[in-house]
């Protein structure tokens, strides 16, 4: 239902609310549903990824074992055990991780809305990467923070671009190194240490979103910026891209003291992430059995994403660019200047094929030939068809 088809009333709304606007992207994409449609708009995993039947087994073990505990209210800083598992799996390349540094979260999107919490008041300035995970913009901008965007290039944030001038003031800085949501981009090592260490001499945090770490295609992932400063650092992690994001489990490590503060802010939002999700996720993780799903799913996208960078290299135009993701969801293309890729859109699903626009992504200003294409949930037949029909409305543009 569209804001213009409800039924109209007085009450007098936050002011908050009132600035709340719809995305004209979604409306759009709302017709991808129809199972003609070939979707590279979707942010979901892969179905055939969710590992059903252990979970199955962990619910069945829960409720015989302990159904009083799973089914009953818990502490606001989640199941201790899965805390603790959290802490060992980031206590990596020399760095310690305690388990009083860990809070469980309902999501990592939730993690995002406590950090704009405790951190933004009105026209905060705060730190984004260019562009960035449109999520975490909406999160946000629920504070009214004033966005001030780093400079990035195709290896991703700049760190020597985060001189004085542009920091002064800031509240924190958000950034994802690993397979970034949009452009599926990967920071490399040295830039990631040159950002632990701009985090242990910084006035406000780097908070490190990493929900696709994990799925790195050639299983060897480059060290966390929260190893390379472990108290400086505030990490975001998640079991949405690596079990099942219906669970909606994540968590933030962060130092004691902003972590006292999220707990204050989550005991607020939802008490607790639900005690039944947060004992299956450990029940199914606690034995190493992600050692061993991890990989399938890597190998799953690595394919699939072969075969998009196989057809694009096929189909495109000349003038028509993208980057080669090593790990990741998503693939990040550039249109040559002046072809806007939400008119693209609005064509592309006419002929039953759809994508995200790059504009969105950006904090302020946005670049209005970018936009992002997702691989995972399309099979190679369908990549090629997709892809083959993209090109041709680009191509009529050029
Ligand atoms: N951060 C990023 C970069 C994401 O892409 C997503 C999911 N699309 C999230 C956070 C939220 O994930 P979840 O709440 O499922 O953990």
């Amino acid at each position: 239902m569209d804001q213009s088809d409800l039924p109209q009333n007085h009450w007098q709304l936050s002011e908050r609310a009132r600035k709340l606007t719809s995305s004209a992207i979604r409306e759009i994409l709302k017709v991808t549903e129809r199972p003609e449609v070939i979707s590279f708009a979707g942010g979901l995993p892969a179905p055939v990824t969710f590992p059903a039947e252990r979970m199955r087994e962990a619910s069945d073990r829960i409720l015989r074992d302990n159904p009083a505990a799973a089914l009953q209210y818990s502490a606001t800083e989640g199941y201790l055990p899965l805390r603790e598992w959290v802490a060992k799996r980031h206590s990596v390349n020399g760095a310690t991780i305690r388990p009083s540094q860990v809070l469980i979260t309902t999501g990592s999107q939730q993690a995002l809305d406590l950090l704009g919490k405790v951190l933004i008041d009105p026209a905060s300035p705060v730190l984004v990467e260019t562009p960035t995970y449109l999520g975490a913009l909406q999160s946000f901008s629920m504070y009214e923070p004033r966005y001030v965007q780093v400079p990035t290039d195709e290896q991703g944030l700049i760190p020597a671009g985060l001189t004085p001038a542009l920091t002064a003031g800031a509240r924190l800085l958000y950034a994802q190194p690993n397979f970034q949501n949009p452009t599926g981009r990967r920071l490399p090592i040295e830039r990631r240490r040159a950002l632990a260490e701009f985090a242990k001499k910084s006035a406000f945090p780097v908070i490190e979103d990493d929900p696709y770490g994990a799925l790195d295609y050639a299983g060897d992932p480059l060290p966390t910026i929260l190893s390379m400063a472990p108290d400086h650092v505030v990490h975001l992690g998640s079991f949405s891209k690596v079990l099942a994001p219906g669970l909606r489990v994540g968590y933030i490590v962060a130092p004691e003291e902003l972590h006292f503060k999220l707990v204050q802010a989550k005991q607020a939002t939802d008490l607790h992430t639900p005690s039944f999700t947060q004992r299956i996720v450990h029940e199914v993780v606690k034995d190493g059995f992600l050692d061993t799903h991890v990989p399938t799913i890597r190998a799953l996208y690595r394919d699939q994403c072969e075969a998009m960078l196989a057809a694009l290299a096929r189909c495109m135009p000349e003038g028509v660019t993208w980057n080669r993701p090593e790990g990741g969801m998503f693939i990040w293309v550039a249109l040559p200047a002046g072809i806007d890729s939400m008119k693209l859109l609005e064509a592309a699903v006419a002929q039953n094929v759809a994508f995200v626009p790059g504009a969105p992504f950006f904090a302020n200003e946005g670049q209005g030939n970018t936009l992002r294409l997702s691989f995972v949930t399309v099979p190679p037949a369908k990549i090629d068809e997709g892809v083959a029909r993209l090109a041709a409305l680009i191509r009529e543009r050029i």
